[in-house]
């Protein structure tokens, strides 16, 4: 990440990176009498749940919309700043419909306004340049699975001079700011993981691109399917369609029987019968929200897959519009 060791924790995953900076941010400011918190609408539940235990502490928090393309604009952070703003918190790229924020603008926003930012930089992490030299990232949160490593491992990046605030009471593990002993051999996975992802960055990140692509193209044939979120710039391997008259409620498990995995918006609100806040805040009705699958390409796919979760998807689609069309 070419960053200095100290300025790297390691916690239990992106949820507690993004718990922990959060926390940080908004006590680092109230220090100073800065009690308001600037996001957006599209965060994972980890950033927007731990704004709404902020709020019931008093601070006041602004989520700024995205457009319907899937973007927070910068010019939407600089009007929401006020000269009591402690912390701005916006995600690297969007974990449901893969559309990568202009968080470099948004950093140097923050910084000409003496704001701390906040990156959940979790999605990101393995198919982005983050570039930590040039100072304008506070605080960023990963997480080792989401770039093929362990589950239960994540990385809390602080600038040096940040003090992160622990949110574990006990001995003085990672100097003093996560409590605990370490989780070492998924740490070291994680480590491993991250290499691995940096190294083969750019040829991957085409490769799967171009696999994402293709799968597009091959489900646009059908009618009444749209891509939600712009294509451009996006992670190479999320792809969020949406089907209409064929509930994800009824696909989902259908395609799993099939042995494609796929989920309805986050895969941290499966079972959560609300529609995703994502599809929500682009304007998607709430149908619309619950007729829409979210694809992740992972790096063990090649053309044939592609071609074949194709042609499942769409004869389980036609099939249920069919019965959707017969019951009404
Ligand atoms: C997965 C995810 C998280 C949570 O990470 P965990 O390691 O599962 O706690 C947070 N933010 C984003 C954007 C994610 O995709």
């Amino acid at each position: 990440l070419s960053v200095h060791p100290s300025e790297i924790t390691f916690t239990g995953g992106g949820s507690e990176s993004d718990n922990q900076a959060l926390i940080t941010g908004a006590h680092i400011g109230a220090q100073k009498g800065k009690r308001h918190l600037i996001s957006t609408v599209m965060e994972h539940h980890a950033v927007l749940h731990s704004l709404r235990r902020l709020k019931e502490e008093g601070f006041e928090i602004t989520l700024l919309p995205i457009s319907k393309d899937g973007f927070v604009s910068p010019e939407s952070v600089r009007k929401a700043l006020r000269p009591d703003t402690a912390l701005v918190s916006v995600m690297a790229a969007n974990n449901e419909i893969g559309t990568i924020q202009p968080i470099e603008a948004i950093g140097t926003l923050c910084h000409e306004n003496g704001v701390l930012f906040h990156t959940d930089a979790v999605q990101g992490a393995a198919h982005m340049d983050l570039d930590f030299t040039k100072g304008v990232i506070d605080m960023a949160s990963f997480s080792a699975h989401k770039f093929h490593g362990p589950k239960g491992a994540g990385i809390l990046y602080a600038r040096r001079g940040i003090e992160l605030e622990s949110l574990i009471e006990g001995g003085a593990q990672e100097r003093g700011k996560r409590a605990g002993t370490e989780n070492i051999p998924a740490i070291v996975g994680m480590a491993a993981a991250l290499e691995k992802a940096m190294q083969e960055k750019t040829v991957e990140s085409a490769r799967i691109r171009a696999l994402k692509e293709r799968l597009r193209e091959k489900l646009l044939v059908l009618k009444g399917v749209r891509q939600n979120g712009a294509l451009s710039p996006s992670l190479p391997g999320t792809l969020n369609m949406t089907f209409d008259g064929a509930p994800s409620e009824a696909l989902l498990p259908l395609l799993g029987m099939d042995g494609i995995c796929v989920s309805a918006g986050s895969a941290c609100a499966s079972g959560s019968p609300e529609p995703s806040h994502v599809l929500l805040a682009l304007g998607l009705s709430a149908k619309q929200a619950r007729s829409s699958i979210r694809f992740s390409l992972g790096a063990d796919l090649d053309e044939k897959d592609i071609d074949t979760i194709a042609a499942i998807v769409i004869g389980h689609v036609t099939a249920l519009r069919k019965l959707h069309h017969a019951d009404q």
